[in-house]
């Protein structure tokens, strides 16, 4: 399985670099135009791979399963933040070496005189860059996520038309007739994945809804929404994974949310359970859900999963990164499953621990110890308190501590200590998974 995954991931990455690479090395194919300095040309190579770069966010982000499984979302996700910098920085190396190289297309009577596909340039690059500063300082800038995320979509638009045009528009390398063809063809490519995920995809979400079925309340300030399939036999999914929620308006809203699932992957009816806490103007509504709601789920995704081989599971949740966990813990103990899980759960306090009554119970049904670490703990508690860190590992668990699966979700300061400490304990990096729930 892994080495399949390992497979498929090497071939998008092939890929990946192959429309990246190709458009590029098309341009120095056919008739060349006559040479220019080495710098006017080095800022044209940089201005068509960044572009090409741009392009392929489109891709990344078009949540396909099947491409994004080796890695899961969040990786894909990270990434695509982190090249989208590196394409940035070359589209803006483009004109800042041609600049450099001819301060004279500065002048005003030349900024004047300048050709339509110039201006193109300058609201790509005016796009460009309120589409960085809109990602990194979307918080510090007090810009909400659905205001945030629609923006950025229309930005990218932009971005990426009004580059192509520029560059076909300058059309010095693309005097041939099936360059530009090539080029106008990638951009319907790119723009074609903006309208798979923006109109396929909910089209598809419309004849597949689920209703609400029960709103549970739970411990912390947390609510559980329970999902049944309406008019089809809904989808499966594997413990750790989650989907994408649209609530209140139809599967072509602009934002919906991600939320692990919290049930059985074991359930026949395909039946899905989400449990969220309240964090926002979004999630704090979810008690108010009515029952009959109806509701488009997209999934599943994610590669936060069982299914290694492995002696026994160590589950390290915080706060309600709990869920992913609950859902591994509820089919482990619908399948049977003998193995011992030990579960590590950082919380406030003990009132708040989210599913603690059924978690106790579930110790009946398989071989399950729970170390609750509380950073409040109540008078005369012996448990453990403060932060789950490598001291807590060692006096709950065997050695050798590298042969066990372990799996981390929480808050990005608790899974960043986490994961130092199991490297700290020769844990290899292959043994352990994190589930962040943060994209940023
Ligand atoms: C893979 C994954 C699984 C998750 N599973 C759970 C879960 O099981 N239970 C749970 O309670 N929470 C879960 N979350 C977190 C949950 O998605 C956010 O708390 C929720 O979307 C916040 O929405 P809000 O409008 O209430 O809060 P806001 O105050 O608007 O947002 C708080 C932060 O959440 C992030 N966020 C907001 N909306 C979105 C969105 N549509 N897409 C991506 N990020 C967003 C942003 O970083 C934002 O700054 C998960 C997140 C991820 C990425």
């Amino acid at each position: 399985m892994q080495l399949r995954y390992n497979l498929r991931g090497a071939v998008w990455i092939l890929v990946y670099l192959l429309f990246i690479l190709a458009p590029l090395f098309a341009l120095l194919a056919g008739s060349h135009p006559p040479t220019r300095d080495f710098w006017t040309e080095l800022s044209a190579a940089l201005g068509y791979t960044g572009l090409a770069m741009m392009g392929l966010q489109f891709g990344l982000t078009a949540r396909f399963r099947y491409v994004t499984e080796p890695w899961g979302e969040d990786v894909i996700y990270h990434f695509h933040r982190q090249i989208s910098l590196i394409a940035v920085a070359l589209v803006m190396t483009h004109p800042v070496i041609l600049v450099a190289v001819k301060p004279e297309l500065l002048a005003p009577s030349n900024m004047l005189d300048a050709p339509l596909s110039a201006y193109f340039a300058f609201l790509s690059i005016f796009s460009v860059i309120a589409l960085v500063v809109t990602a990194l300082w979307r918080a510090a800038l007090r810009i909400k996520y659905e205001a945030w995320h629609l923006t950025h979509i229309m930005l990218a638009v932009v971005a990426v038309t009004a580059g192509i045009v520029h560059m076909v528009g300058s059309s010095f390398y693309l005097v041939d007739p099936w360059k530009r063809t090539l080029w106008i063809g990638l951009t319907i490519f790119w723009i074609g994945l903006l309208l798979y995920v923006r109109i396929a995809k909910p089209l598809f979400m419309l004849r597949r809804p689920y209703r609400v079925t029960e709103v549970r309340r739970e411990r912390g300030d947390t609510s559980t929404l329970v999902m049944q399939p309406d008019g089809h036999p809904g989808f499966r999914f594997s413990p750790g994974q989650f989907g994408w929620l649209t609530l209140w308006g139809s599967p072509f809203k602009i934002t919906a949310h991600p939320f692990s699932f919290s049930s059985s992957a074991a359930a026949a009816d395909g039946r899905v359970e989400m449990t969220i806490r309240g964090l926002g103007d979004f999630t704090n509504e979810i008690h108010k859900v009515p029952v009959g709601q109806r509701v488009y789920l997209d999934g599943p995704y994610g590669a936060f999963t069982i299914g290694n081989p492995a002696d026994m599971h160590v589950l390290i949740a915080g706060g309600i990164g709990v869920t992913p966990m609950m859902s591994m813990i509820r089919t482990l103990a619908d399948q049977g499953d003998k193995r011992p899980v030990v579960l590590y759960y950082g919380v406030q306090d003990w009132d708040s621990i989210t599913f603690r009554e059924e978690l106790e119970a579930l110790k009946a049904r398989l071989n399950l110890t729970i170390v609750y670490v509380l950073a409040k703990p109540p008078a005369g508690w012996t448990g453990e308190q403060g932060f789950i860190n490598a001291e807590m590992f060692k006096r709950h668990l065997l050695p050798p501590y590298a042969d066990h699966e372990y799996f981390i979700c929480g808050p990005n300061v608790m899974m960043d200590a986490i994961e130092k400490s199991l490297g700290e304990m020769n844990v290899p990096i292959s043994k352990y998974h994190s589930e962040r729930y943060s994209f940023a």
